[in-house]
């Protein structure tokens, strides 16, 4: 009984990881010629690298477990790290609660509303009620207006491309639960982790444990339609023939999913259709130096088209990714943003020139590589109440699953949150499956 998981990011990597493992006999298609999805690796020369940063932190205990369940736990890494916020030309370490808490922008009774916000997130219990509050109300009503509009509204602008007027308080909750993990012992000073090689590393040692089980991996193979029988999944289409499978796990964004359900219609369709998402133009840069003391940089400078500075090799040994220092910087963007279409070159212009605004002792001689990455599918946007929307894992077709980055909520989407729901549902499936 062979199941079809489709798109081989890190959930239908996971996901055919975990079904294989419980003795399902998976075959995984991948559009592109790399699993990994957002979490793949490029080429600079002869070095492989991130498209994208990725962070593993000393809270993610389920990426963690399964890099030791993998035999990968000499490849883990962690460091003491540090952020900071760049706010009116200059720049304000974030590093610790001390940091937040003496940001100069902030009177002292603002920093000490801001603290009780922190407070009153870290003992927020049940998530749904503040699904009814709006993000703005939520944090003016703990912080006061003045915290709000220099450092939450700069932060929310940023993230969400300017639109975070629908957004829930629940997003700022999940965002402070998880910034809290990262710190430790008395000076709370930020610990930062990653695999050698990246999250590639997992999913590739995910791969082989799929190949070795009987499984099959299909690169540069899109399947263009789930094929159905009498209402119900018999096999998948891929290059215009039919290939038979008892059934088929769609890890694909929502959006995506009725293109290959052509005919199928429905209000779960419908829903599928109706989830938007935020896209990413990302810079990377190659340098030969360091560029700053701090992994992440939070920009609340609203003339700066990036919204942070990630320079991963502030936790990355530089060592492991070919003696660079690699620099990104990111642009959330929804849709319709004039950045997803605008050309490398007018990318690269306008970002360096800020980024030597922002640092005068930045040489662009030091640049080594320089790439953009765009993607249109990153993150679900969850606008209040949009969690009713969540598309069931097993939708009215017997033998069709979903499972997406929208399922995770209201945790963060990164590695944890998706492979500890890859593992949970993959037992669903089967449980389904046998039933
Ligand atoms: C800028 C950025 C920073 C991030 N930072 C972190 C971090 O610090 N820590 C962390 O853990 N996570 C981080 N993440 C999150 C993480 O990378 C993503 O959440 C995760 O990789 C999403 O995986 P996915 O499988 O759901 O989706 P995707 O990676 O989008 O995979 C979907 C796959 O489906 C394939 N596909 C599409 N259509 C078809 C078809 N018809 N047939 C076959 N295949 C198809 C695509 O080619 C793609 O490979 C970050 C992501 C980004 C973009």
């Amino acid at each position: 009984m062979t199941i079809a998981v489709i798109g081989g990011g890190l959930m239908g990597v996971s996901l055919s990881y975990f079904l294989s493992q419980a003795g399902h006999r998976v075959v995984l298609y991948e559009a592109s010629d790399q699993i990994g999805g957002l979490a793949g690796t490029i080429r600079l020369g002869d070095v492989e690298v991130d498209r994208f940063y990725h962070i593993i932190l000393s809270s993610d205990t389920h990426m963690q477990a399964l890099a030791y369940e993998l035999g990968l736990a000499g490849r883990l890494r962690f460091r003491a790290t540090g952020s900071a916020f760049f706010h009116q030309g200059r720049l304000y370490p974030m590093t610790t609660v001390r940091d937040f808490l003496t940001f100069p922008p902030l009177r002292p009774l603002d920093r000490l509303r801001l603290g009780l916000t922190i407070l009153a997130a870290y003992l927020h219990r049940d998530w749904r009620h503040l699904e009814e509050i709006d993000v703005e109300r939520w944090l003016v009503r703990w912080g006061g207006r003045r915290a709000f509009q220099h450092l939450w509204r700069p932060m929310l602008r940023a993230k969400f491309d300017g639109c975070f007027e629908e957004l829930p308080a629940t997003y700022i909750w999940a965002r402070l639960i998880r910034t809290r993990s990262t710190r430790r012992g008395a000076t709370q000073q930020e610990q930062a982790g990653y695999l050698v090689g990246g999250h590639m590393t997992l999913i590739r040692a995910m791969a082989q444990a799929i190949t070795r089980a009987g499984g099959e991996i299909r690169l540069r193979t899109p399947v263009q339609e789930v094929i159905l029988e009498e209402g119900r999944v018999v096999g998948v289409r891929v290059d215009g023939a039919a290939e038979p499978c008892a059934a088929a796990v769609l890890t694909l964004h929502p959006p995506l999913v009725p293109r290959l359900l052509p005919g199928v219609e429905g209000p779960w369709v419908e829903d599928l259709r109706s989830w938007r998402y935020l896209g990413i133009v990302c810079v990377l840069l190659a340098l030969d130096r360091p560029l700053t003391d701090y992994w992440t940089i939070y920009i609340a400078d609203e003339s700066v088209p990036f919204t942070g500075v990630i320079e991963t090799t502030r936790y990355i040994d530089p060592a492991d990714v070919g003696g660079y220092h690699l620099v990104y910087l990111p642009k959330y963007v929804t849709g319709d943003s004039p950045w997803l279409t605008a050309s490398d070159g007018e990318i690269l212009e306008a970002w360096l020139g800020h980024l030597q605004r922002m640092f005068p002792s930045f040489q662009p001689e030091g640049i080594r590589h320089a790439r953009v990455h765009r993607e249109r599918y990153v993150e679900p946007l969850f606008p209040r109440g949009a969690w009713r929307r969540i598309p069931p894992l097993a939708p009215p077709i017997p033998g069709l699953f979903l499972v997406n980055l929208t399922q995770i909520y209201p945790a963060l989407t990164n590695g944890e949150s998706l492979t500890r729901h890859a593992r949970q549902a993959a037992v669903a499936i089967g449980k389904r499956l046998e039933a």
